[in-house]
């Protein structure tokens, strides 16, 4: 299956000289078409997404976007951003355009003393928690350690601290960023609030951020890990965690996934290929009153394991990393859940259970605590705070001749969810390139209407459009 944008775009021929003079103009790198280094500059996460940009500009810093913004401006290119490339919808790569690449970009500076640190758009966050850990600190945001902390943090930001911390952005304290024109902002609670309402939760609608400063806190261990069970066990794993999980304090974080075990360090190799139903906790607080939290659902069933330990959260961060193997072609869908009654866990199991692939899982998170409920839904442009539950099909396979039965079949177990979602879904979860016309809705919910007056003041021709995108009313 071909990938399309939605929307095509009438490009200018580029002569040499243009291009010649914009890649002098770089400190960092332009890699065209025919160069060493092209496949692999224009290979994203999800294998899915094959696509031809004209340039790749892998930029060095600032100064570098601005020119780059500048240049695919006056050229009228189409521009796509890339951070850590893990845009499941394929936003990091274009046909023909620019792409307009961060990763090199990874410079940061913590102040441990205020507890924050400034982080530029090419690191992922395990990169992040790497440095942090040093002073005690963490950064919320990213189940897994690959994931690049752009795409992450501007549309939601889901990871291990959610529960305790809020989101990615809602620890966002402020945002250098380079606009349409090419102009360098900062935003922040003071300058250019609209705007700083805005990059928390608009994609990246309203330009490139080169610099994110965050919140961090202390975290030194954590007790993270997975209880994992017999796949004939999932009916009654997941009803357990349906009633369980809403009396779970906010230091727990947590999902029930049906997967098949990867080969993974903290497994015992036999264990690989087998079918699970599992629970996966990350508890941030102190530890003996952690294990009292745990001790109830560690103990429940008959688990084959138990791989829970007090760990650096650092490295627990990297404990799903083999769940989620670059390269494979994926295909995402994912909606709010509040109605999860008996007949949606039946759908839920027996869907897993006739996955094609055995590199797809599917879970279900708690999406809320008492601290992300305590955060008014419209004083950042995500809406999503009081849903409880997540609901996320994650699609993965080897051999693309398997693509068409997957995609079938992670389309027919959405539709035989529907009855129980609702008509709200985080856009970092979902592929929209075939989503519906009501999408929009579902990602902003009553925030849409704000997202356009920000997006008409900041870019109204939409030049950043490879995102969740907000048409702004021309
Ligand atoms: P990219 O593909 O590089 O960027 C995606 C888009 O974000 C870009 O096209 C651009 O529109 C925008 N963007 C990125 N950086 C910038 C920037 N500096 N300025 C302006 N716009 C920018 N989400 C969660 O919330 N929690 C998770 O734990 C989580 N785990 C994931 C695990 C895997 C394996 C994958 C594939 C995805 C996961 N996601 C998760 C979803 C993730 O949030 C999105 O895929 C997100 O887009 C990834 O960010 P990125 O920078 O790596 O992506």
């Amino acid at each position: 299956m071909t990938i399309h944008e939605r929307s095509s775009d009438t490009l200018r021929p580029l002569d040499n000289s243009t291009v010649e003079a914009f890649a002098q103009s770089l400190r960092g790198e332009l890699i065209r078409r025919g160069d060493a280094g092209y496949d692999a500059a224009r290979t994203v996460f999800n294998r899915m997404i094959d696509k031809r940009p004209a340039l790749i500009a892998r930029c060095a810093g600032v100064a570098d976007v601005i020119a780059a913004v500048n240049f695919a401006r006056r050229n009228n290119l189409l521009i796509a951003v890339r951070g850590g490339g893990h845009s499941v919808s394929g936003y990091s790569v274009c046909d023909d355009g620019l792409v307009i690449d961060l990763s090199r970009m990874k410079g940061l500076y913590v102040d441990p003393i205020e507890r924050t640190v400034r982080a530029e758009p090419g690191l992922t966050w395990g990169e992040l928690n790497h440095e942090l850990q040093v002073f005690g600190l963490g950064a919320t945001g990213g189940y897994v350690s690959i994931t690049g902390i752009g795409g992450l943090t501007l549309s939601g930001g889901y990871g291990w601290l959610v529960r305790k911390h809020g989101l990615a952005l809602d620890n966002l304290r402020s945002v250098d960023l380079v606009t349409a024109e090419g102009e360098l902002l900062t935003a922040d609670a003071t300058r250019n609030p609209e705007l700083y309402w805005g990059v928390r939760g608009g994609g990246g609608n309203f330009g490139i951020v080169t610099s994110f400063e965050f919140n961090v806190y202390p975290v030194g261990q954590v007790l993270a890990g997975l209880v994992i069970h017999p796949r004939t066990a999932a009916t009654d794993l997941v009803r357990y965690y349906r009633e369980q999980s809403p009396s779970f304090p906010d230091e727990l974080t947590s999902a029930v996934l049906l997967f098949h075990l990867p080969a993974a360090p903290f497994l015992p190799p036999e264990m690989h290929g087998l079918p699970v139903a599992a629970i996966a906790v990350c508890y941030a607080g102190d530890l003996a009153a952690g294990e009292a939290v745990l001790r109830p659902i560690r103990a429940f069933g008959q688990p084959l394991a138990d791989t829970i330990e007090a760990l650096p959260y650092r490295v627990a961060q990297t404990g799903a990393d083999a769940l989620w193997p670059p390269g494979l072609h994926y295909y995402w869908k994912s909606s709010y859940l509040s109605d999860f009654d008996d007949a949606a866990v039946a759908t839920f199991v027996e869907f897993a259970e006739r996955a094609p692939s055995d590199k797809t899982v599917v879970l279900i998170e708690q999406s809320t605590s008492d601290a992300l409920r305590g955060i008014d839904p419209h004083s950042t442009a995500f809406p999503h705070r009081a849903w409880p539950l997540n609901f996320l099909i994650s699609t993965g396979w080897e051999d693309a001749a398997d693509t068409g039965r997957n995609i079938d079949w992670t389309r027919a177990f959405m539709s035989a969810m529907k009855p129980h979602l609702e008509d709200a879904s985080y856009s970092n979860y979902t592929f929209l390139g075939d989503a519906n016309e009501n999408w929009r809705h579902d990602a902003y919910g009553e925030n849409q209407r704000r997202l356009i007056n920000v997006k008409n003041r900041y870019d109204p021709a939409n030049l950043f459009r490879l995102n969740p995108n907000i048409e702004p009313r021309l």
